[in-house]
């Protein structure tokens, strides 16, 4: 079959599956149809539930305004897809273009798109794990069962790690009235994603309301009494802290353990694609039948010096998934690039925290409007020379101008004779990241042989 005919076979009967039946998958699934797709479309979930809304988890539904099951995604249009839900996918044959589920049963594609997302990191020591009382929050399961507990006035609730979700526990708990320890090992909430300076306006604003947070501080263990419940908190500084609910929120990991073995270059970190969103295999090849989408993903960007980004924002999820769907069914020539411009949002604490770019990145910060010590604000990174991110607290009306800064790579600082005001004296300081260099826990990929017919690749999955 010549390619155009290939393709539009593909487009009338071909078979697509879509492994991760959430925010990326349900999106992908409705522009396949949209975009014409009338061939067979299976969606593969592991949770019983249908797609539905995260962020409302660790907000409203803390809150007790709205219920867990009340989360559903609205849907677009009528997608007319095969459902597997509360199935996993256990394994991925790429020569056979099949995928294994938990039942045994296979479902083979033409094209697949992964959109398996992340898991909540969970508490490293299983027994503690395992104490009632103990809780992480990724799932609508998850913020029923903690919400329960919540409603049920426990004396103490421990936060362990202070980052975006953490710290909306912490401050839905507070709005319940409830006492709250944060357990953060860096020294401010928030660092991780936005650096010192924002940090430490963060750390303020959590004590001004009424949250116990201990910065620098490690939880080293859990201690339950002789019925299996949470009693005690460990802290490395010595300390102890009674405490009958905690809830581990030490970041993501990346539901790619299923595809260990399969050639495909996923580990820890994510599944590499490339700008298109065709998954790498293990040799960095990309393959022109394998598509990836939101969370579970990393890709170049080509504002941010082609570096490989891993996104866990929503509407990262939505436009990935788009363009994933709409690549899957166009010849290259017609392909696009996912060039969404990072953003994201959070309500902590009476605060509307957005966010455009990729701070993280940021060498330096500015406080451009606004003062850090009103709470009210709009922040921009610099790296190398140019604009690359701004937060805003309770300053939303800023980011869609520097939004523009950072597409068109505009200098650092920015120009000010464009921008309303610039607070006198105040020049660009450092942005007080983390230290990159930690650890991380990428697989072990070695290269044999000398001459490029016999280079070998090896591919060790990291240990999870
Ligand atoms: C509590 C909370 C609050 C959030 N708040 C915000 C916010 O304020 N702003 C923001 O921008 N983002 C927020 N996010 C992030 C946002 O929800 C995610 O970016 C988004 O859900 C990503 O969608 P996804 O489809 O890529 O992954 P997911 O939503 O993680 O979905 C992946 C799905 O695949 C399933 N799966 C995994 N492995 C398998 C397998 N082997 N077989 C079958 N199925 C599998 C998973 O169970 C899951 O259902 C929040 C997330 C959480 C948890």
């Amino acid at each position: 079959m010549s390619g155009d005919k290939a393709l539009e076979w593909l487009r009338r009967e071909g078979r697509i599956v879509i492994v991760g039946a959430s925010l990326a998958g349900l999106r992908a699934a409705e522009t396949l149809r949209e975009e014409g797709f009338t061939g067979s479309l299976t969606l593969i979930g592991d949770e019983p539930h249908e797609p539905y809304d995260r962020p409302p988890l660790s907000k409203q539904v803390l809150l007790g305004h709205a219920t867990a099951d009340r989360t559903a995604l609205p849907r677009r249009r009528e997608i007319d897809a095969h459902w597997r839900l509360g199935v996993a996918a256990t394994g991925l044959d790429m020569a056979a273009r099949r995928v294994r589920l938990a039942d045994g049963d296979e479902v083979e594609y033409d094209r697949l798109l992964i959109a398996t997302g992340v898991h909540a990191r969970p508490w490293p020591h299983e027994s503690e794990a395992a104490l009632d009382g103990v809780f992480v929050l990724r799932t609508s399961d998850d913020a029923a069962h903690l919400q329960r507990r919540l409603a049920a006035s426990p004396r103490r609730v421990l936060v362990i790690g202070a980052g975006f979700t953490g710290s909306e526990i912490a401050s839905a708990c507070r709005e319940r009235g409830l006492a709250v320890t944060v357990a953060e090992r860096g020294p401010a909430p928030l660092v991780g994603a936005l650096g010192g300076v924002i940090g430490r306006v963060a750390a303020e604003v959590q004590r001004e309301q009424g949250v116990d947070l201990r910065c620098g501080i490690m939880v080293t263990g859990l201690e339950g009494d002789s019925a299996g419940r949470l009693r005690r908190a460990h802290l490395s500084d010595g300390t102890t802290l009674d405490t009958d609910v905690a809830v581990v929120s030490l970041g993501a990991k990346r539901n790619t353990e299923w595809l260990a073995g399969s050639g495909l270059g996923a580990g820890p970190r994510g599944i590499a694609c490339d700008a298109g969103c065709r998954a790498f295999d293990v040799r960095g090849i990309v393959t022109d039948d394998v598509f990836v989408a939101g969370d579970v993903a990393r890709s170049p960007h080509a504002l941010f010096g082609y570096q490989f980004l891993s996104l866990e924002h929503w509407g990262n999820a939505v436009a990935q998934a788009e363009t994933a769907a709409h690549n899957m069914i166009s010849s290259s020539s017609e392909r696009r690039p996912h060039l969404w411009v990072p953003a994201f949002w959070s309500t902590q604490f009476g605060v509307n925290i957005k966010s455009v770019g990729v701070p993280s990145l940021g060498e330096e910060i500015i406080v451009a409007q606004g003062s850090l010590s009103d709470r009210r604000f709009t922040c921009v990174y610099g790296y190398q020379g140019r604009v690359i991110a701004a937060v805003t607290f309770d300053q939303t009306k800023w980011l869609e101008f520097y939004q523009r800064q950072i597409e068109s790579a505009a200098p650092f600082p920015p120009d000010y004779s464009s921008v309303d005001r610039r607070p006198e004296g105040l020049r660009p300081v450092p942005a007080e990241f983390p230290d990159p260099s930690l650890p991380t826990h990428g697989p072990s990929v070695t290269v044999s042989g000398y001459s490029p017919t016999d280079q070998q690749i090896t591919f060790t999955p990291a240990r999870f």
